[in-house]
């Protein structure tokens, strides 16, 4: 067991420049920092040679809440970016809460995203779910959203529509149960189906609760596109009506001619609504492609009442056809904006189409000599809408500019649709920020990136004892030479464990070396603490 660690480069979190140090650890926590060279020589101290010494990352943004209660692997992917704290529940998508009646559906319409979960489990409610958690060792620490569009699915299924009064109140207390028992905020995905048919007073009333029990709402917003600017006004709106703070979930602009444009203007109105003191923030991922489930892509007209099945039928892919290059309102066509060039296909369940992962559809339909629109319609029957995809949306300098931004966190959005083919930021994201950003573009400093995986996230989730290196704070840290962290996973080989952590510790025990699980678990479910919400 390590007592102390000496002579490390310490960035502490905060922002502060680094200083050469080191820290005592008791109980789990550091119990004392001090500053400059130490010559001790005792058998449980640490000499780390000049190595940086930080807070455990904090991912604010994954979708890791089957796998944290049914993968055993889950964890090592995390460790070996030096993650030891992450929450899951984002973008409105969860399998708790859910109901009976409408289980089923949810766990089809969530797994690509998530992944598999047993329709027999016996837990229903987000309460139920942190409770299970609680009862694991994890290995690293998991903290829990409430998500809306669980809520919503579990009251009114996919129906087309918003609540009754009665019903919203039952969505209400879904988000009560959760808040109560500790989940950090709510999520919401308005983009997705059925949050997106919600009226704006269902969403203010599930905002509220949220914000009434000290939690903030995290929020994939309505559309990335040609709609950026006009949803985040929309939920923004929407928050400051419910008085809760507001996360945008990665802030992006998506579309070849909103590039270097629209995320400024976004960017203004988030920025004259914190100067009239509404509490918004956001968050990104250090890539310039994003992913999501193929289901996305397809107008809703299309699929309005009808199953997949109908995108195989020649009416069904000249229906599609008829609207895939359009502008079509209220919803972000993607195809329209970027093309079928930049739609990656990354995982299917079916073995005879594997071979399309890593692909794009224009590739693919070209060497197939067929329409890509038809060849997607019948990808996408054939697998039941189960098709996970990369999408080349974003401008290099757009997502820098938000990275820069004070107010800004680094995520990973790390899907578990168990993808052949997934986004390389669920394997590199934190290291890939470090290697681009700081060492080779130099866009950031060093203790500006660590602040944005650290003390900045852990902050906005509202966990008071995580993410800086200070007496008191949990001893939740990562070891390592700037030069050496990197991360292995691209686009071609997106299944890689990043590479170059010395040395990761959870509540001080050795969880990690070498970028490597180590056996055993120090993780635990981490409750909101206090109905406070501090906003940085
Ligand atoms: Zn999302």
């Amino acid at each position: 067991m390590i007592r102390k660690i000496i002579n490390a480069r310490i960035v502490d979190g905060s922002g502060e420049a680094p200083f050469l140090g080191g820290v005592e650890i008791k109980d789990g926590r550091i119990n004392r920092v001090f500053r400059g060279p130490s010559r001790d020589r005792a058998e449980d101290v640490l000499d780390a040679q000049g190595m940086v010494l930080t807070p455990g990352f904090v991912d604010i943004h994954r979708h890791h809440d089957i796998a944290a209660l049914l993968d055993p692997e889950f964890g090592s992917i995390e460790l070996a970016q030096g993650i030891t704290t992450a929450v899951c529940g984002n973008c409105g998508l969860a399998p708790f809460p859910n109901s009976d009646r409408t289980r089923a559906m949810q766990f089809r319409y969530i797994e690509p995203c998530l992944g598999k979960m047993p329709e027999d489990t016996p837990i229903h409610l987000v309460s139920e779910f942190m409770d299970a958690l609680e009862e694991k060792k994890l290995p690293i620490h998991v903290g829990v959203l409430v998500g809306a569009g669980a809520c919503a699915s579990s009251v009114i299924g996919y129906e087309h529509r918003g609540f009754t009064s009665e019903e919203r109140q039952q969505a209400v207390m879904l988000v009560r149960d959760g808040m109560e028992h500790g989940a950090l905020g709510l999520s919401f995905g308005i983009m997705y189906e059925p949050e997106c048919y919600l009226s704006r007073e269902d969403q203010v009333a599930m905002a509220r609760e949220a914000g009434l029990a000290g939690g903030f709402v995290s929020c994939h917003i309505r559309g990335e596109g040609d709609s950026l600017v006009e949803s985040v006004k929309e939920i923004i709106g929407i928050c400051e009506e419910a008085s809760v703070p507001l996360n945008i979930s990665h802030f992006k602009s998506t579309g070849l001619k909103n590039w270097n444009k629209a995320i400024f203007e976004a960017i203004d109105v988030i920025e004259s609504a914190r100067a009239r003191g509404v509490r918004v923030t956001c968050d990104a991922y250090p890539y310039n492609a994003g992913a999501t489930t193929a289901m996305s892509l397809i107008p809703p007209e299309v699929l309005e009442g009808r199953s997949t099945d109908y995108l195989a039928t020649d009416e069904g892919i000249s229906h599609l056809k008829r609207l895939i290059y359009q502008k079509i309102p209220g919803w972000d066509n993607m195809v329209e904006s970027i093309g079928w060039d930049r739609v990656v296909i990354g995982g299917v369940n079916l073995a005879k189409n594997r071979e399309y992962a890593g692909k794009s559809v224009q590739q693919i339909s070209d060497a197939l000599g067929m329409d890509p629109t038809e060849f997607f319609a019948r990808l996408v029957a054939e697998e039941e809408g189960k098709v996970g995809i990369t999408i080349f949306s974003m401008s290099e300098t757009d997502v820098e500019q938000v990275l820069k931004l004070p107010y800004s966190v680094v995520i990973s959005d790390s899907l578990y649709g168990g993808m052949e083919h997934p986004h390389p930021r669920l394997y590199g994201s934190f290291p890939r920020f470090l290697r681009k950003f700081v060492v080779e573009d130099g866009v950031l400093s060093l203790e500006e990136a660590v602040r944005k995986m650290t003390f900045l996230p852990a902050k906005r989730v509202g966990l008071k004892d995580r993410g800086l290196i200070e007496p008191g704070y949990a001893a939740d840290l990562n070891l390592f030479d700037l030069q050496s962290i990197t991360d292995q996973a691209d686009f071609v080989n997106p299944k890689q464990l990043a590479e170059g952590i010395f040395l990761t510790l959870v509540e001080g025990k050795e969880a990690a070396a070498n970028s490597r699980r180590l056996e055993g678990a120090y993780g635990k479910l981490l409750r909101k603490q206090g109905t406070e919400y501090e906003f940085e």
